[in-house]
């Protein structure tokens, strides 16, 4: 029997608004990792929230964090079924760019290494100065090695300087 082949993401999650019926940007990553598990990943590890400053034209301040999914899904499939979940936390996607928004769900990295397609691009291009993503990649998946650099996760985090 073949086993299909399982695919590994880094994901970064982000929310600075309140979802009504969910709550507030904690509530809102809690319900996100929940839709994961009812989407059919396997949650391999969840960092702590932590509390971000705002980024762009938004005064509002985020709740971030990171996540290890494992399934069935490849980066493009995988990529549809985050802008689905955002969706049903009712992200709407006509807004400016990073405005606003009830739920982000970014690839930072993925199990099979880079990606570059016209709709997606791992690892994330702009991983590597965000503390918001580092910090919380770090404390989820120290030793996960980003393919462009070589380094761990734990060092491009202590590279940047404020962990
Ligand atoms: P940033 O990419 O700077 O974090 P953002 O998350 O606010 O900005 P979005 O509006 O959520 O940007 O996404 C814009 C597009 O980025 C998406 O429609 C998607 O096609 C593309 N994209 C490219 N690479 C990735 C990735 N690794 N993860 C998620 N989206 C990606
Ligand atoms: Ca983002
Ligand atoms: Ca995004």
């Amino acid at each position: 029997m073949i086993e299909p082949a399982e695919h590994r993401y880094l994901i970064a999650l982000g929310s600075n608004r309140r979802v009504p019926g969910i709550g507030g940007p904690r509530a809102v990553l809690d319900a996100a990792i929940e839709a994961f598990k009812q989407e059919g990943w396997r949650v391999d590890g969840v960092s702590p929230w932590m509390a971000s400053a705002p980024l762009g034209p938004s005064m509002r301040r985020y709740a971030n964090g990171a996540a290890v999914i494992a399934g069935d899904a490849g980066p493009e499939d995988t990529l549809e079924n985050l802008q689905s979940i955002e969706a049903e936390f009712g992200r709407e996607r006509r807004g400016q760019r990073w405005g606003s928004r009830t739920l982000d769900l970014d690839i930072v990295l993925w199990g099979g290494g880079s990606w570059a397609s016209k709709a997606l691009s791992i690892p994330h291009p702009l991983f590597r100065g965000r503390h918001f993503v580092l910090r919380p990649a770090a404390q989820v998946a120290p030793t996960w090695r980003d393919p462009v650099t070589g380094l761990t996760l734990r060092q491009l985090a202590g590279r940047h300087g404020k962990l």
